[in-house]
């Protein structure tokens, strides 16, 4: 076997278990080995998802990671995550231009969008949500190869968040996103690291309970997506850590086991989060990267 992002063949197995399989405290029946590239870090196991095209597009992911496929559902959820992706994209590029988010669950990051941009491209499996999406009057498509066939090289901005750890051909994804974007558009590509302060922390417990699980195939880090995207031929690749979780969230973590166990605390001071956050980042061990390319 070879890693199918840069053709090394000496990978590591570095876990094998059962793996999380959609919401907390679910789990796959089967024992998963997850392997590394010794080379270029990517981590991934093969997808063992039956039918996925088919489990994306019915509300079969949704009620079974969040409990409920249902709008407003959504919305509690995910529009607390907007600011942090204004926080990955800035506010400034999307003014009159046209934009199209990929994996874009319900919409909630392209209501914000729709009040600026000249038109927004909402791409999404699920057709519940792109019902609703239509009702909004965003153009919506379940995959990219249908809005290339309508939007090819016109989109100015393609963001992306939690999504390229799905699928199953990340080379392709990213060839699909040069196919979209015009002649100097930008894409903003975000996706989870393997946190490694809390594997290092917590190994296997964190491993098993939130890391891995059977819905992300991939765990990137700046380096294979580099070289992922470097293959696509855009003019610029860049990459940026980010840390979403704070030091609440660790030693609750490094306390309990277990996850959503937050530990409130004088001490944790929005200073002293500021302080953890930027140590991770500077020093690549943050639990968030995000890929800034331009065509
Ligand atoms: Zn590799």
């Amino acid at each position: 076997m070879e890693c199918k992002i840069c053709g090394n063949r000496n990978l590591k197995t570095i876990y094998s278990g059962k793996v999380r399989n959609g919401g907390l405290g679910q789990y796959t029946d089967m024992d998963i080995p997850v392997y590394q590239c010794t080379d270029c870090g990517v981590i991934w196991h093969e997808n063992v998802l039956d039918n996925t095209d088919e489990y994306y597009e019915s509300t079969e992911y949704r009620d079974s990671l969040e409990g409920s496929s249902k709008e407003e559902q959504f919305y509690c959820l995910h529009d607390k995550e907007t600011l942090e992706k204004f926080k990955y994209t800035g506010t400034e590029i999307f003014r009159n231009k046209i934009v199209a988010d990929v994996g874009c669950g319900c919409g909630a990051f392209l209501d914000f969008i729709y009040g600026v941009a000249n038109s927004v491209i909402a791409v999404e499996p699920s057709k519940v949500y792109r019902q609703v999406m239509d009702r909004k009057g965003f153009h919506t498509y379940p995959y990219l190869n249908t809005a290339i066939s309508e939007y090819g090289n016109q989109v100015d901005v393609v963001t992306s968040f939690d999504v390229i750890e799905h699928v199953e051909d990340p080379q392709g994804f990213l060839e699909d996103i040069y196919k979209l974007l015009s002649i100097g558009g930008k894409a903003i590509i975000g996706t989870p690291t393997d946190a490694p302060v809390m594997r290092q922390l917590l190994g296997q417990v964190y491993e098993k309970k939130l890391l891995f699980s059977a819905q992300h195939l991939w765990i990137f880090s700046d380096k294979n997506l580099k070289i992922i995207a470097d293959r696509c031929g855009f003019k610029k690749v860049e990459t940026k850590y980010f840390q979403r979780y704070g030091l609440e969230n660790m030693l609750g973590w490094v306390k309990n086991k277990e996850p959503n166990s937050e530990v409130n605390s004088i001490i944790i001071t929005e200073t002293m989060n500021n302080v953890w956050k930027s140590q991770c980042c500077e020093n690549k061990i943050s639990d968030y990267v995000v890929l800034y390319l331009e065509k």
